[in-house]
């Protein structure tokens, strides 16, 4: 088969759903063929990295160890494959490789331009990305909204490569938003009448447009976009608002989207046989319910826990309970009284000192009140000081990163490996990582799951810090066991006797950036099994 790209841009405003619309489209071809999204971002950060989770969301980390959008979650939880890092184009990449070309003398000794040299830098590097990973359909996903200048610079380049392209190895989708003002209450499609002008102003004439709103579109609305847009009615879609992400592709092929896309592509047509997975009916289908609390600190935005939120509904999913999700910041006073009421709670990572304090008053609580509670990342180090606080006497426990002169008393200490690190970026100890396990429950559930091999598991990970080994050493003995570690010896699992306590788990590394509908991250399963 030929090469194929699929475009996606948006308008209006930025989230309203164009990695949803992404991760459809490439759903419905990748049981068959290789799928590669490519996120192209309008920041000058490298990467978000080092972007404030209030900021952006998520950082999400790939198996490579690259720090990327959250959006690559979605993708990867879509198209059930692994991305890399070189997928993830931002403005700063762009810029930098830009630079690093013109001191290399690549442009030999010519004016160095937006056009053609930054536009040609940005669809070879497109082509690299989709070459490495190995053709077939690449989605180009454009980042912010058609006429942010932040993203100029793309869709110029978008151009240039369509016109070199045969027409149907190209396929353009634009998303927008009809918004419904209260004081009409009627679909206005002005906004996007306006965009499609705006892009046929850019020499970019979309294949097909996707229609943003609570409601569907209704016939009246479809009409005037298709005949502002210059397309045939069936190539206006309806995208909703849904109870849950998965059921979209399901709602899209109803509406025969993914039969138009085989068809503008010529790639004889293939029928997901997951799909019915995926079924409104089968995701409602549940036997029970529980309130699962997350709580932390980054919670003005939801978004900041994307992963975690998807982890639950999977686990969830799989053992027919519906999983409501509340969050609460523990910054607030009230936290405490709220974990009083919680079925389970996640504990999730977190950067910092601020609020640590109030945070452990919150883990004796739940240690003491035997709450099933999932501990991720800082956590694990946070449930480890409060435990040598509160029951090895150790009261000045604390953690390097809280105080920097916490020494000897730094039960939670620097890596090794990060010792003489000055430079802050993409510097984590990242990458899935091995972790060895003991026979105890964290096993079960991995070997339940059909993760574990030669009684080793994968996960990804993010963090600088650890426990100290000699305090590590330390444990042995008492109710915190540690059951799983890296093959250098770095603490990865630690888990108490379910007779003590119905579900104290802790993992260094991130289990739910691995998640997906069909297989959930074994630690969320465990933690709403031990709660219903
Ligand atoms: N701040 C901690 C560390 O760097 C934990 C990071 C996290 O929660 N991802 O070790």
């Amino acid at each position: 088969m030929r090469k194929k790209y699929i475009i996606i841009t948006g308008w209006v405003i930025s989230g309203i759903g164009k990695w949803v619309t992404t991760a459809s489209a490439g759903f419905f071809f990748s049981e068959k063929y290789k799928v590669t999204p490519i996120k192209l971002d309008g920041y000058l950060n490298i990467d978000p990295g080092t972007m404030n989770p209030h900021e952006h969301g998520e950082v999400f980390v790939l198996a490579d160890g690259a720090e990327v959008d959250m959006d690559f979650g979605h993708y990867e939880r879509f198209l059930w494959s692994e991305c890399s890092g070189n997928q993830s184009i931002s403005m700063g990449k762009i810029f930098a490789g830009i630079l690093e070309k013109e001191r290399r003398w690549d442009f030999l000794g010519k004016t160095v331009q937006m056009i053609p040299h930054v536009t040609n830098h940005i669809s070879d590097r497109i082509e690299e990305v989709f070459s490495q990973s190995g053709w077939d359909i690449c989605m180009i996903e454009v980042g912010w909204t058609v006429g942010d200048i932040e993203v100029e610079l793309y869709l110029e380049a978008i151009r240039q490569m369509k016109r070199k392209k045969k027409k149907e190895d190209f396929l353009h989708i634009h998303l927008t938003y009809v918004p419904v003002p209260g004081w009409v209450d009627e679909q206005k499609t002005k906004p996007t009448q306006q965009s499609v002008n705006l892009l046929q102003s850019k020499g970019l004439f979309p294949d097909i447009i996707m229609a943003r709103w609570t409601e569907k579109l209704s016939k009246s609305s479809r009409e005037k976009i298709a005949l502002f847009a210059n397309l045939r009615e069936d190539r206006v879609f309806s995208l909703p608002d849904v109870d849950s992400i998965y059921t979209v592709p399901q709602l899209l092929k109803k509406q025969k989207f993914d039969a138009l896309l085989y068809g503008k592509l010529w790639i004889p047509f293939y029928e997901w046989e997951r799909l019915h997975e995926w079924s409104a009916q089968l995701l409602n289908q549940v036997k029970s319910e529980i309130t699962v609390w997350i709580v932390w600190k980054y919670t003005a935005l939801e978004d900041s826990y994307s992963s975690v939120v998807e982890a639950l509904r999977h686990a969830g999913k799989h053992l027919w309970v519906k999983t409501n999700i509340i969050f609460i910041d523990t910054r607030k006073k009230h936290g405490i009284e709220k974990v009083k009421k919680c079925n389970a709670c996640i504990i999730p990572w977190g950067f910092g000192d601020t609020w640590i304090e109030n945070m452990l008053e919150t883990i004796t609580y739940i240690r003491e009140n035997k709450i099933p509670c999932l501990w991720i990342c800082l956590w694990l180090q946070l449930m480890v000081i409060e435990y040598f606080r509160n029951v090895l006497n150790t009261p000045q426990a604390n953690s390097l990163e809280f105080d920097k002169k916490c020494k000897p008393n730094d039960i939670i200490t620097l890596l090794d490996s990060q010792k003489n690190i000055v430079n802050l970026w993409g510097t984590m100890r990242l990458w899935k990582q091995v972790s060895k396990l003991k026979p105890w429950n964290i096993k079960d559930l991995y070997n339940e799951a059909e993760r574990l091999k030669w009684n080793k598991i994968e996960e990804r990970f993010r963090h600088r810090y650890e426990v100290h080994p000699s305090f590590a050493e330390k444990l042995n003995g008492t109710d915190l066991n540690i059951t799983g570690t890296s093959p250098a010896g770095i603490v990865q699992f630690i888990e108490m006797n379910s007779k003590i306590h119905p579900y104290y788990t802790a993992t260094q590394s991130h289990p739910e950036l691995s998640s997906k509908l069909e297989n959930p991250a074994p630690l969320f399963v465990g933690l709403i099994r031990a709660s219903i």
